[in-house]
């Protein structure tokens, strides 16, 4: 059992581990300073955008890494200046990527509508923007693909004109300068010879076109901290190695981490609510907490999970379902096998559970839970309350 969890938290909840996040980051940093000489972190605000957590990433130094314009204007509103933010995807607005671009943001051109919004700026001065380029894995990292043809809907592809057209665009326009290039992709191996392989082919296209770019934004997909993985220091090596054959190690390296930052900075807990016998062997434990919660795609089988009993000597039981509290007949998280009989008031504390949970979870029955954080000296703090009714009526008396 973790002893740093106190059980007269307010359930359901989410716990984010202040000293957990921190390590993050500072290591994934370390092992990038130790390779190359200009560094970045965008902490990816789509896998876990709890304010507390931006504004904590951007007093270590982070930058926001956002994908839309409400992210943009959530990482503005923590804090973050233009300049810190790194503006990525199709759902970017103009008002807002004008501000980017003028107030000196790492902005990646996704969408053609992007390029004629660059004719829209005021002349006189020179913009820096990226261009994303198109990565086939399995033209690029066959043993990391999925399939024969694991391609992408997202940047401008070299396989076709697109990313030449794009180069003269920007060329052609002298108010433009292309600064980078952002190759954002993650394969199911997180290996880290598929950034080696990506970076390899971003580098010959580097080569191809001659481009004179400062920064190349290697997008995130990481493991975390975790046994038997690779760690930040085996990605930075890989890094390395792809750059510095072509002689790019000068380079600006810029990651994007979400999952890597706060799959393992977040807990959930719950607590047993109820308990119904349905046949001679299957009981049902109710908890205050929902597979919504912690698993929104419904696909996880199992989690790092550690029960609480309140009674050291519960008798075992054959068979235990741990459902959820909604109203789903599938909302069943996982069973125990002749286990000491859980009890009303037990609690279940899921570890693990920061990456694209409380972004991706619905508004189905309960709304979002509350989200404690914990700081490095034992502190919990109500970071922020649970949603409740009022605040969907007041969404719509001030449409
Ligand atoms: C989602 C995303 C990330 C973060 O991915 P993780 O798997 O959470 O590390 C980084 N960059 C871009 C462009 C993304 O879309």
């Amino acid at each position: 059992m973790d002893s740093k969890i106190r059980f007269d938290l307010h359930t359901p909840c989410y716990i984010f581990d202040e000293s957990e996040f921190e390590r993050g980051i500072t290591s994934f940093k370390a092992a990038l300073d130790a390779k190359f000489a200009k560094t970045a972190i965008g902490y990816s605000v789509k896998t876990n955008s709890l304010p507390y957590a931006l504004k904590q990433a951007h007093s270590i130094g982070c930058k926001a890494e956002v994908v839309s314009h409400d992210e943009y204007r959530l990482a503005r509103l923590c804090g973050y200046a233009p300049n810190e933010i790194i503006y990525n995807g199709p759902m970017k607005s103009w008002d807002t990527f004008h501000e980017a671009v003028e107030g000196g943001a790492i902005v990646n051109i996704e969408a053609k509508r992007e390029l004629c919004w660059l004719d829209k700026l005021p002349e006189g001065k020179v913009y820096n923007i990226g261009l994303r380029l198109n990565i086939n894995i399995s033209h690029v990292s066959p043993m990391d693909a999925d399939g024969d043809d694991d391609n992408s809907r997202f940047g401008f592809s070299d396989e076709t004109d697109e990313f030449k057209d794009a180069l003269q665009f920007i060329a052609s326009r002298p108010k433009l300068r292309l600064a980078g290039l952002h190759i954002h992709r993650t394969a199911h191996s997180r290996s880290p010879r598929f950034y080696e392989n990506s970076i390899r082919y971003a580098s010959t296209i580097i080569k191809k076109y001659n481009l004179d770019i400062d920064y190349i934004d290697v997008g995130g997909g990481y493991f975390g901290i975790f046994p038997n993985k690779p760690t930040f220091d085996d990605y930075s090596e890989a890094f390395h190695r792809a750059l510095k054959e072509s002689g790019l190690d000068n380079l600006t390296i810029i990651v994007e981490p979400g999952n890597a930052l706060t799959a393992s900075s977040f807990k959930f807990l719950s607590q047993v609510i109820d308990k119904k016998k349905v046949d001679a062997k299957t009981c049902f434990v109710t908890t205050d907490g929902s597979r919504n919660d912690i698993d929104p795609f419904f696909k996880k089988s199992d989690y790092l999970k550690e029960i609480i009993y309140q009674n050291s000597d519960s008798p075992t039981v054959p068979l235990q379902i741990i459902t959820g509290c909604t109203c789903l007949e599938y909302d069943r998280l996982f069973s125990l096998n002749n286990a000491p009989a859980l009890e009303v008031g037990d609690h279940i504390l899921y570890n693990n559970v920061g990456a694209y949970t409380m972004t991706l979870s619905p508004q189905f029955i309960r709304l979002c839970p509350r989200v404690y954080s914990l700081n490095s000296k034992g502190e919990f703090k109500l970071v922020r309350r649970e949603s409740r009714a009022e605040d969907i009526i007041n969404l719509d008396n001030n449409a």
